[in-house]
């Protein structure tokens, strides 16, 4: 359990986040930490770095338990968090994880700093993240199983030998959390790399050799389209295999860009794989040069703007809807066939086809479209559509209708 959100076993895959405000700023990163949850994530981590932060961080609760935003807030430590937990045990006492990465516990006193976070942990009833990272691997750690490995016959390339020391870092930890007295349930693990062949290989490592939830993600992923897409190749293999209970999708957002991009992407990542539901699905052909005007683009993309808007009355409305699936097709070759696939669609005339639109529900030809105001007839069709499927939501012992 992260606050009162469980993480592992069969409990669905969690979308996590993280801030990138100071968090030594109270009103910015409470602001953020909102943002992020209205967005869905289910998790927000902070940076807590220095003794600003950590001061921070109960006001920052505060001020979310007020706003009744209930969201987890994990705390980040790197080098110091030994000594932020023990000097400031408000900060200690309101998150609801830490994180700590192995590599990043000083190098004299690695595990004495260690021990020391997770009594915290036990102290406050916490749960722990040993997060490895491959720019931070303990280097004593590798430098040794390099060692090692120039001593042997057939010597290993430095790659496997790298993902070996992470997950002997890991797995070296986790061990050391329990004998420090830190319960098996208590522990969440994740290596990340920032290659999409080296994610898998690490985490289907650690898979096969320990039952501890696997928080799972690409470090550094990058901007834009190349953020999005190494995310979703390396996280999808994973979680194909039923490996990964919590994931985060780390962009790099552009000066100024939405910070909760991170968040729909790996939402979409978990309905594409049909792990969880989150959003009505909207699927619209390519286009192609059957399709003459950018009708069908528009209205696809209206659909879509239209569903967006209407979700967060629609979730508490109409229980289930995000499982809906529209179709928006540009012509008939397709149309009408995913049309049928999907829970209500419609098929725009193409290039020569008579200017008429027909409309599938539940798989049944039941309306045909034409004018200027298909959009708009459309719209209200899917409206009618969800009022009769999904309104019926139960209140107290009756239900509404
Ligand atoms: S459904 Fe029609 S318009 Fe859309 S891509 Fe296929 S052939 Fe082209």
């Amino acid at each position: 359990m992260i606050g009162d959100i469980p993480v592992g076993s069969e409990h669905p895959v969690v979308v996590q986040s993280m801030t990138n405000t100071d968090t030594a700023d109270i009103s910015a990163t409470a602001g953020q930490i909102r943002s992020l949850a209205d967005a869905g994530s289910e998790l927000v981590r902070v940076t807590v770095n220095n003794e600003e932060s950590a001061k921070a961080v109960p006001y920052i609760t505060e001020r979310l338990e007020q706003a009744g935003c209930t969201v987890p807030v994990i705390g980040d430590f790197h080098y110091n968090g030994h000594l932020l937990l023990t000097r400031f045990p408000e900060c200690a006492r309101s998150l609801a994880k830490y994180r700590i990465n192995p590599g990043n516990v000083g190098t004299r006193h690695r595990d004495k700093n260690f021990i020391t976070i997770i009594e915290q942990a036990i102290k406050y009833d916490k749960p722990v993240r040993i997060g490895v990272n491959w720019g931070s691997l303990d280097q004593t750690l590798l430098t040794g199983m390099m060692d090692e490995n120039s001593k042997r016959n057939d010597p290993l390339d430095a790659r496997t030998v790298m993902i070996s020391a992470m997950v002997e870092s890991a797995m070296r930890s986790a061990r050391l959390a329990e004998e420090t007295g830190l319960g098996h349930d208590r522990i969440i693990l994740s290596a990340k790399v920032s290659g999409v062949r080296d994610l898998v290989e690490v985490y289907r490592k650690l898979a096969g050799i320990s039952d501890y939830p696997l928080h799972l993600g690409l470090t550094e992923a990058g901007m834009g389209t190349k953020g999005i897409i190494a995310s979703t190749a390396g996280l999808s293999v994973l979680l194909q295999e039923g490996i990964g209970d919590t994931i985060r999708v780390s962009l790099t957002p552009k000066p100024g860009g939405d910070r909760t991009e991170e968040v729909q992407v790996a939402q979409q990542i978990l309905q594409s794989m049909e792990l969880r539901r989150f959003n009505p699905q909207v699927t619209a052909c390519p286009g192609c040069g059957r399709t003459t005007s950018t009708l069908f683009q528009k209205l696809a993309d209206d659909i879509w703007a239209y569903i967006h808007s209407q979700m967060p009355q629609w979730r508490s409305r109409y229980p289930g809807v995000e499982g809906l699936k529209v179709a928006v097709m540009g012509c008939v070759v397709n149309g009408p066939g995913e049309s049928k696939h999907a829970d209500i669609g419609i098929s725009l005339p193409g290039t020569g086809e008579a200017p008429k639109a027909p409309v599938y529900i539940d798989g049944i030809h039941t309306r045909t479209l034409q004018g200027e105001t298909i959009a708009k007839d459309f719209q209200e069709i899917l409206d009618t559509y969800i009022e009769k499927k999904f309104g019926r939501d139960r209140v107290g012992l009756g239900i509404r209708d």
